[in-house]
């Protein structure tokens, strides 16, 4: 509910407390202090309370019309009217009833505007003036300075309140504000040097220790929910010649190039790791034996395809061993398997991708 709609309904709600007090006091033998002030008041009280209708009437008229401006201010000035209203109704009757003029300044400080508090703190002061003045010159009141000072003082004191505690609130919206926006810089920094602990610097591939980290994560996963992994550790060859022949510049270029291959060759649900120097780890969750062979071979084949002018026309091959994930070998075991294939790969020719079989079986060459 808007701030509008909920000051709306306090002034209903002063409203009919006010109109449901007529009533007991109409319908009460008791006369106030014998004066016989009641009895002129009484007369009074259907045109004001009629007054205060149309003023509430014609303010929520405003809030629904289809243009919605100034609904603030509409409110704020139906508060100033209301109080006013309510001041002359309970003027002559209740002691120290000027303190509803107050009123307009306290609903002012909901909306958090200094503006708004200004300007209906001098209309309140104006009204003030006109309704103590007026009625003085023309003989119809007696003008009491006294009241009339201290009143003043009243308003012009409840103002310069209201705009310390807009100020301060201001103060304490911007420390907040710029406590929120270092929080924000604190929770990207974070994720930014999170993501730099997890990747290599090079080749922007996850780094060795994610790798671990992911797959322990997912052989435990696997172990309880029998998901099939496979792993692949992929080898440059020779590597060492081309930083000799070309430089370790060129051999940097080289890796960030298969670093490329692997990442556009494998699908989301894989992972790729720089395991370490020119050797790269390959985890896939969820795929058959086939489906990783293939993305296997596909990155050996678009490896060698790779051209890097620096190198003058040589090309780049890579050699990888897979391996099956069997439930209760542990990561190590895993890992040795496919460091095995890797061996195999390189021992008959290089540029090759095979695959652990078991112990006993031998490892059957791809190509
Ligand atoms: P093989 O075919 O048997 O794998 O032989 P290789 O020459 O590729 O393997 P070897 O282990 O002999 O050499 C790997 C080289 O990789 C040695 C090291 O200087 C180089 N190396 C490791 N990390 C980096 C790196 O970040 N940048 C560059 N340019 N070279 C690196
Ligand atoms: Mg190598
Ligand atoms: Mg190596």
């Amino acid at each position: 509910m808007s701030w509008n709609r909920k000051i709306m309904i306090c002034y209903w709600l002063t409203a009919i407390l006010l109109f449901v007090s007529e009533v007991v006091s109409w319908l009460s033998p008791y006369e106030f202090n014998g004066t016989g002030l009641w009895e002129t008041q009484r007369g009074l009280w259907i045109y004001e309370d009629l007054s205060i209708l149309v003023l509430l009437g014609a303010t929520e008229l405003w809030l629904r019309r289809e243009k919605k401006i100034y609904l603030k201010r509409a409110v704020l000035l139906c508060g100033l009217l209301l109080s006013y209203e309510l001041y002359f109704l309970l003027g002559p009757v209740v002691h120290g009833s000027e303190i509803i003029l107050m009123m307009p300044l306290l609903i002012s400080l909901v909306y958090f505007e200094r503006n708004l508090l200004r300007t209906f703190a001098i209309l309140n002061i104006l009204c003030y003036m006109l309704v103590t003045i007026i009625p003085a010159a023309l003989h119809m009141t007696v003008f009491d300075i006294a009241d009339f000072l201290l009143v003043m003082t009243l308003l012009v004191i409840g103002t310069l309140l209201g705009q310390g505690v807009i100020t301060r609130s201001l103060e304490m919206r911007r420390a907040v504000e710029s406590l929120a926006k270092s929080e924000q810089k604190l929770i990207v920094e974070k994720a930014i040097s999170d993501k730099l602990l997890k990747m290599d610097a090079l080749t922007g591939l996850y780094n060795h220790k994610t790798f671990h980290e992911y797959m322990e994560n997912l052989i435990h996963h696997s172990e309880a929910n029998g998901v099939s992994i496979h792993l692949a550790i992929l080898d440059i060859d020779n590597f060492k010649t081309i930083n000799d022949s070309f430089g370790h510049w060129v051999g940097d270029i080289v890796l960030k190039e298969v670093a490329g291959s692997m990442m556009e060759l494998i699908s989301p649900n894989d992972f790729a790791a720089r395991y370490g120097g020119e050797e790269f780890a390959l985890i896939f969750a969820d795929t058959t034996s086939e489906q990783a062979e293939n993305c296997c071979e596909a990155i050996r084949s678009a490896v060698e395809r790779i051209s890097i002018p620096h190198l003058e026309g040589r090309a780049v091959t890579i050699s990888s061993g897979l391996c099956h994930y069997q439930p209760g070998d542990g990561k190590e075991m895993l890992f040795r398997h496919a460091d095995d294939a890797l061996y195999q790969a390189k021992r008959s020719g290089k540029n090759r991708v095979l695959v652990y079989q078991n112990q006993d079986k031998l490892l059957v060459p791809q190509i």
